[in-house]
């Protein structure tokens, strides 16, 4: 089992986390250095739905898998604060639909009935990332290894549209 910022010892050791340097420093270093289609890429472990996945440190609870958030979390407390963080049970990727992106400014907290209806949108939008064959992992393994390799990662992208969207593909 790991932590999740659920708890007060994790809340607190991710308060410390978001101005410990040398996290920063691990955290961005699994973000690939150039934007690409206007989106910050993360290139470090993924959840099983495509997001980012950042291992802040040993457990504050000391489970033996240690401390993990979401990577856009992280960096959304970067961007504005722990507190800001914590009044955002949910922050959607609203601006861009990228799971992987870690751009603080295309973030927007959300709850879960929003992002579900948003869902149902987003869903039926051609070419979106949830129409992708390879499911949300599987698309966001084939982007990173793209984004590692010095790929272009829209090539990456179009494989796993079904081929009759593809013409109609919008950038992300
Ligand atoms: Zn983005």
């Amino acid at each position: 089992m790991s932590t999740t910022e659920s708890s007060d010892a994790s809340r607190a050791a991710l308060r410390a986390a978001l101005r410990d340097p040398d996290v920063i420093a691990r955290y961005r270093a699994k973000i690939h250095p150039e934007k690409v289609n206007g989106c910050t890429w993360w290139v470090g472990a993924l959840t099983a739905k495509g997001h980012g996945r950042f291992w802040v440190g040993p457990d504050p609870t000391r489970s033996r898998a240690g401390f993990v958030v979401i990577a856009h979390r992280f960096g959304y407390g970067l961007a504005y604060g722990i507190d800001a963080l914590q009044r955002a049970p949910l922050l959607a990727h609203a601006v861009c639909d990228n799971p992987m992106c870690q751009d603080p400014t295309h973030l927007r907290p959300s709850t879960i009935a929003e992002n579900s209806g948003d869902w149902a949108i987003r869903r039926h939008r051609l070419g979106g990332h949830l129409r992708d064959r390879r499911g949300a992992r599987g698309r966001a393994e084939a982007i990173r290894q793209a984004l590692r390799d010095g790929l272009d990662p829209y090539e990456v992208l179009q494989a796993g549209i079904p081929d009759v969207e593809r013409d109609q593909l919008p950038l992300w």
